[in-house]
């Protein structure tokens, strides 16, 4: 018996884990049965931090108090609300706060961004992506690029192909090489205009090499973006120093803000001075000082905020500057440090069910993920993650045959691992 293939040797990892304490400070969800759940889909819904409700509650009051006068004399004024998150959001995401901002959601804001920055021509148009990326992110490219071609939806599905790039793993892989994604992007060095990947693969939980990606794209002229919705708050990223060019998030995943969540934006610094860049606009990215003489004519702001529409959300903010405020406390190099070594272990305790109906597909190299696992079952046999969810896990099944787990170093502990990988063993019939 390997002495680290323990309960116990479990619980001696959490008791010398610094972040141990802040489980504490999120509502984990119940079985019936009264005990906590194995909550391992922090990937898809983050939890609920106990100060949410403190947060929501403040300004439900000074609604409820001052109703318009809100605006300037709530304790936390609302009409600079989303200035209260910037800061620890582009600590997040390695960005400089004049290059970040918080508004709308992911997929409205992936819109707003290309608009901006998906600018094709005659000669160079093409757009590459995952062949596996988020089903939302292929609708917004797809009809990004049928928008530009001027066709309509019911034939978008019949031009588009030509301006898109699918990247799709070797026979036999389920993840992407790096070498082939820059080999991809040399290929079509003259005709490429925009490089959108997702910067943690949602399905394999595979993390890109965004450097490298970014500097191969700007290379051949091509403008990079990603999505980091599976990245944002999971692993650490450094925006502004990989010079990307530009980036959206949501947050109610890692980032633990509450479904529907209100979300996130970066634009390097050299677009963000740029006032003369094409865009949709709205009064909120329209020049503060200005804003309320309510004239006609449209200045953006300087920075990532020149690109906001409307006013904010302020109760989806109150609930994401709740959270960003343990991101805060607990610092990203802390998280990212005891995810990885929670990922080890939960990948270590995987590799000792000896069954040969599991497999992982996530990279083995700690550089290449976050703390998503994605299990493979064989034969798409959807009866074991059933099994698994009626003793108390929650994790996530996706079609066709894989099972998502995301130890998430706020709130999970090494004992989860355990009892995790205990309870899927069982189950198997090991
Ligand atoms: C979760 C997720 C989305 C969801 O988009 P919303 O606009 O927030 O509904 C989109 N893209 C990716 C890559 C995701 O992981």
């Amino acid at each position: 018996m390997d002495p680290k293939a323990t309960r116990e040797y479990a619980s001696v990892l959490d008791s010398s884990d610094p972040l141990r304490q802040y489980r504490d400070r999120f509502h984990m969800p119940k079985r019936q049965n009264g005990e906590d759940v194995i909550y391992l889909t922090g990937n898809s819904l983050g939890l609920q931090p106990k100060t949410t409700r403190g947060y929501i509650e403040q300004e439900l009051d000074d609604w409820k108090n001052l109703g318009v006068e809100g605006h300037f004399h709530a304790k936390n004024p609302w009409m600079p609300y989303h200035e209260f998150l910037t800061e620890r959001m582009a600590h997040i995401v390695g960005a400089k706060p004049f290059e970040t901002v918080v508004m709308n959601s992911l997929t409205v804001n992936l819109h707003l961004l290309m608009v901006s920055f998906y600018r094709p021509d005659e000669t160079r148009n093409k757009i590459i992506i995952e062949k596996d990326a988020f089903p939302s992110d292929q609708y917004a490219v797809k009809s990004q690029i049928a928008f530009h071609m001027g066709l309509r939806p019911k034939t978008s599905g019949l031009g588009t192909e030509d301006w898109l790039i699918e990247l799709v793993p070797r026979d036999g892989e389920t993840c992407l090489r790096t070498e082939d994604i820059i080999a991809t992007i040399e290929e079509h060095a003259d005709s490429v205009a925009l490089i959108m990947l997702g910067g943690v693969n949602y399905y394999t939980g595979q993390l890109f090499d965004m450097k490298a990606i970014t500097e191969a794209g700007h290379k051949v002229g091509a403008v990079v973006g990603f999505d980091l919705a599976h990245a944002a708050g999971n692993v650490k990223l450094k925006l502004h120093e990989w010079d990307v060019d530009f980036a959206c998030w949501c947050s109610y995943k890692y980032l633990n803000s509450g479904p529907g969540g209100v979300a996130g934006v970066f634009v390097h610094e050299r677009h963000a001075e740029a006032e003369d860049l094409l865009r949709f606009a709205g009064w909120w990215g329209h020049d503060k000082e200005t804003r309320f003489l309510m004239g006609p004519d449209f200045v953006p702001m300087k920075g990532a905020e020149g690109w906001q529409l409307s006013n904010p959300p302020i109760f989806q903010m109150a609930a994401l500057r709740a959270s960003l405020e343990i991101f805060e406390e607990a610092g990203m190099e802390a998280l990212v440090e005891k995810s990885k070594k929670m990922a080890r272990f939960m990948d270590f305790l995987l590799g000792r069910i000896d069954d040969e109906r599991i497999s992982i597909i996530t990279p083995p190299d700690p550089s290449e993920r976050g703390c998503q696992l994605s299990i493979r079952v064989k034969d798409a046999d959807k009866s074991l993650f059933e099994a698994i969810t009626k003793k108390g896990v929650i994790a996530d099944w996706r079609e066709p045959d894989v099972i998502r787990v995301a130890p998430v170093p706020l709130y999970n502990s090494f004992e989860d691992c355990w009892n995790f990988t205990q309870i899927l063993r069982r189950e198997l019939g090991g």
